[in-house]
Order: structure tokens, then sequence, then C-alpha cells
């Protein structure tokens, strides 16, 4: 099979044909340094690590930029909030951001990227983009003018027939419903941190930071742009319309999405507060290789359900996996052939591969597999594998497990390392949410806990018990006859 993917911006499944020969260039927006990663963003950040691998598995060079928002409107705020610097507030997000990808087995792009080491170059493109006429000034910023872009709206369908003439969006994020002209560069504000330029002094707008980044590192037409489907509209709408309008050439060749993690039927995000940490699901005890299956195994281009359910089952599937390999490596086989097993295995292989290569297909992947280690258990328990099948057997996983990545894991010294082996700092709201909270008999038990303290006239003890509670969302009620409890 030839390896396709589907092109948001087609709205088809396409053969996937790089620009020159085996080489791919691809772009990924990075993490908005501003707090930790969710697991909702690292389900897009696990997709587009197995989008790497599988291009090298399957023999091309790749060459991916990631950037890191360190500047827009959110990183200003929580600086302003922190009452620190912008560079001193981002700095420790892009170290734990680290930290974790490094968790959860996510190779490392060739470039990293931040935004605030590339303000003279987004300086440059809003120069040209005021020269060739797509842009204007107003109050000291530089908006771009959708209408000076006929194909603007071609990726997320945009409908441009309520745009009003010369009006204007400041904020990064924003709606199709209010599609206007869009900021490039900001006019100072009291505050905030600014760079003195030729345009003034002000800062980038979010989307002119990754049109500047990318076609620097990668050129003005390159192979892959991805993202989560948030980004569809307007951030990468507006990249198009800023890199077509300024070069006058195509920018990218295959726009990529994944589909939202959700909670409860609504996308995880740090506005809803309802999200997981992977700090937060590794101190609960989740092992960061359970996670990275989870992630990895619902194809990018459906939602995907975040439950603890589901999280249990990614562990005893690795488990299970483990379990195989150990048998395979220890176990002894009887000498001769079983010309079946072989076939299998290739047919196996033939099955991981062509699902992949379907627009990345992991759970048909997945399932190739498990069919497989089925199978060669049961031969296993009847005597009926050889000797020469361990090899084969042995490699197939090895080659599955370049894509999937979860056979080896993090071990304890290296999560004690980052300080992670320990912490029990997981979110209360989100685990109200989930009905991971306290079970009503540990809620029993802390309220006769509680009513103890009290008689003992310890009541510190006994507020600490209530806060705790209410944190995990359980609400006390003293009344004359007792105690009571509910859940929030
Ligand atoms: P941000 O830090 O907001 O710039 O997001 C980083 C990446 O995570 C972007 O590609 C987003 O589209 C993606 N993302 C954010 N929330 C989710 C979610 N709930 N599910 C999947 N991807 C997400
Ligand atoms: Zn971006």
């Amino acid at each position: 099979m030839t390896l396709c993917f589907y092109n948001t911006l087609s709205g088809q499944v396409e053969d996937f044909v790089p620009l020159e020969g085996n080489k791919v260039r691809m772009y990924t927006c990075g993490l908005t340094v501003y707090d930790y990663g969710h697991i909702g963003n690292y389900r897009t950040f696990v997709f587009q690590d197995i989008l790497r691998r599988y291009l090298r598995y399957r023999g091309y060079e790749v060459w991916q930029v990631m950037n890191l928002t360190d500047v827009d409107d959110n990183t200003i705020r929580g600086a302003q909030a922190a009452g620190i610097s912008l560079a001193e507030y981002t700095e420790k997000f892009i170290k734990a951001f680290e930290v974790d990808r490094q968790l959860l087995n996510l190779e490392t792009p060739e470039i990293i990227v931040r935004a605030t080491e590339h303000v003279d170059d987004m300086v440059k493109l809003i120069q040209t983009l005021e020269a060739k006429g797509y842009a204007y000034r107003s109050d000291g910023s530089v908006y771009f003018s959708v209408r000076s872009f006929p194909e603007y709206g071609k990726l997320a369908q945009v409908d441009l027939a309520g745009l009003r003439p010369g009006a204007r969006v400041d904020s990064d994020k924003y709606d199709k419903s209010d599609v206007r002209d869009f900021v490039l560069w900001k006019a100072a504000k009291e505050g905030e941190p600014y760079w003195e330029t030729p345009l003034g002094p002000g800062r980038p707008g979010w989307h002119i930071e990754c049109s500047a980044m990318s076609m620097k590192y990668l050129g003005e037409t390159f192979d892959i742009h991805s993202g989560g489907i948030d980004l569809t509209f307007p951030h990468h709408e507006n990249e198009i319309a800023q890199s077509e309008a300024a070069t006058g050439k195509p920018f990218v060749r295959y726009w990529l999405h994944a589909e939202h993690l959700i909670v409860n039927g609504e996308k995880m995000s740090k506005s809803l507060g309802n999200f997981y940490t992977l700090r937060d699901l590794i101190g609960k005890g989740y092992r960061p290789t359970a996670i990275r299956y989870l992630l990895a195994s619902v194809p990018y281009r459906k939602q995907l359900n975040f439950t603890f359910d589901s999280l249990h089952q990614a562990q005893h599937s690795i488990e299970r996996l483990r379990n195989f390999r150990h048998r395979l490596t220890v176990e002894k086989f009887p000498a001769g052939e079983n010309p079946g097993l072989p076939a299998r295995a290739q047919a196996a292989r033939q099955a991981f591969e062509d699902a992949l290569d379907d627009n990345l297909n992991t759970a048909e992947a997945l399932a190739a597999i498990f069919d497989l280690v089925r199978d060669a258990n049961t031969a296993m328990d009847h005597g009926e594998f050889r000797g020469v099948d361990r090899p084969v057997f042995l490699d197939l996983l090895e080659r599955w497990d370049r894509i999937f990545a979860v056979l080896e894991d993090t071990d304890h010294a290296k999560l004690r390392q980052f300080g992670l082996a320990d912490t029990r700092d997981a979110s209360p709201a989100a685990d109200a949410l989930l009905g991971e909270g306290p079970s009503d008999e540990e809620i029993a038990q802390r309220v006769a806990e509680r009513d103890t303290a009290r008689r003992r006239g310890d009541f510190a003890r006994s507020d600490k018990i209530r806060a705790d509670l209410l944190s995990a969302g359980v609400i006390l009620e003293d009344t004359k006859a007792g105690t009571r409890w509910r859940r929030k």
C-alpha cells in the first residue's frame, strides 16, 4: 500500500509524496508554555510523534521543527499574575515540557525554536506584507487585511459573507463566527513586555510567529504542518494567509489535525479546568507508557474519550505484550519448523503496516499485533512454536515498538530524578468530574476521624480534614444529628 494522509486542506485522503526525494519537512505547533502540558495536549504530541516515527520507519528522512510559544496573550497574563518576567515564567514550563516529552518517549524534533528568539524574522515578514499591501497600521499595531487575500478561509471553510471591512480583532484566539482583520503586531501596552523594532515598540501576534519560524527553517513551501483540530481556525488559516500573501507560493502541502481528547463530552482544556497534567497521572501511580499507549490507541482523527478504565486497560495491554516478549526470550522451544507461524507473522506485519499507511490507523495496527500474540501464545501452549520462530517474532515486536514505544518503561530512578515518583498533586476538580474521588467508605472514615478530633478540641485537624474533603469535591454539614456529607 502507499502511505496516505487525510489533508484538511483538500478534505480528502491523499497519497503522501514529499516535495523533494525522501526528505520530509514538517512543522509542529508546540506548547504554549504558560502551564504544564495536559494529556489533551499530549494526545496531539503523541500523534505527531507516531507520524514522525512512521515516516522514519518507511525510510523517509524527517526534518521536524517544533516551536515553543513563549510570548502570547496567555504567557504574558501568567507572568503578570506571578509577578515575574516573561522569560522567568516560561522557563519553568519549557523545562517541564522537556521532561514530559522524555517520559512519554516522544522523539526530539530536529529543531526546537522559541518565538521570543525570532522577533526579527517576524518583523521582516510583517514588513513584506505591508510593502505588498496586505497589512495596514492602526494605533501602533499592524493588521492583516483579510479582504486583500481572496483565498482566505480555504483551510477552515470560513464563510466571509458577514465580514465587515476594517473590523479588527486583537486577541490571539477567537471564533470562526468572528472573522475579522487579525493582528500581526501589537502596539506596546503598559505593563507588557515589548520589543523596540522598525515597526515601533510592541510584540508579535501569535499567528505570525509560526509563519516566520516555519519558513525560516523549512523553506517557503514545505510538506507537513500539524496540530490539534482547534488550531485549524484561526491559527492555521491565518498562517496560510500571512505566508502565501508574502511569498506568492503555496505554504504547506499536507495539513494534519488531531481530534480532541475529551472528558465527559467536553474538550480537555485549561480554560475549562477539566484537565490532568502528565504529572497528575504519574502522581496517581500511572506509568507514562500506559498514558502514551492510551493516547496512541485511538486513530488521531477520532475523538478520544478519557476514562480511568481505559487507562487501566492500556496498562494491561502493555503487560500482555511484555509477558509475551518475556516468554519469547526465556522459554525453550522444540527444534524444527512450523511453516504456518512465519507466514502468520509476515501477514501480521503486513496488516500492521497497511493500517499505518492508511492515515495512521493505530487501532488496527494494535489489533494486528494482539491477534498475532494470541495465536503465538496458543502455539506455545500446544508445543507448536519452534526455536526458529523466535527471532521472527522478536523482530516483529521490535518493529511494532519503533512506532508505539511502550515496551520499555521509564524506570523509577528517572522519575525520582525528575522529582515525579512521589508527587500526589492530582487535580481535585478533574478527579471529582471523573468520579475518581474518595469512595463512600473513605469519606465516612474521614468524617469519623474529624468527629474524634472535634471532640478532643483539635480544631486545626478537623478543619484540615474538612478542607481536604472539600478539595476532593465533598461538602460536610454539621447538624444536630451529626455530620452529614454530600458530593458537590
Ligand atoms: P497549546 O498549548 O494550547 O498551544 O496547545 C498545544 C497543542 O495541544 C495544540 O496542537 C493543540 O491543538 C493541542 N490540544 C489542546 N487541547 C487538546 C485536546 N483536548 N485534545 C487534543 N489536542 C489538544
Ligand atoms: Zn503555531
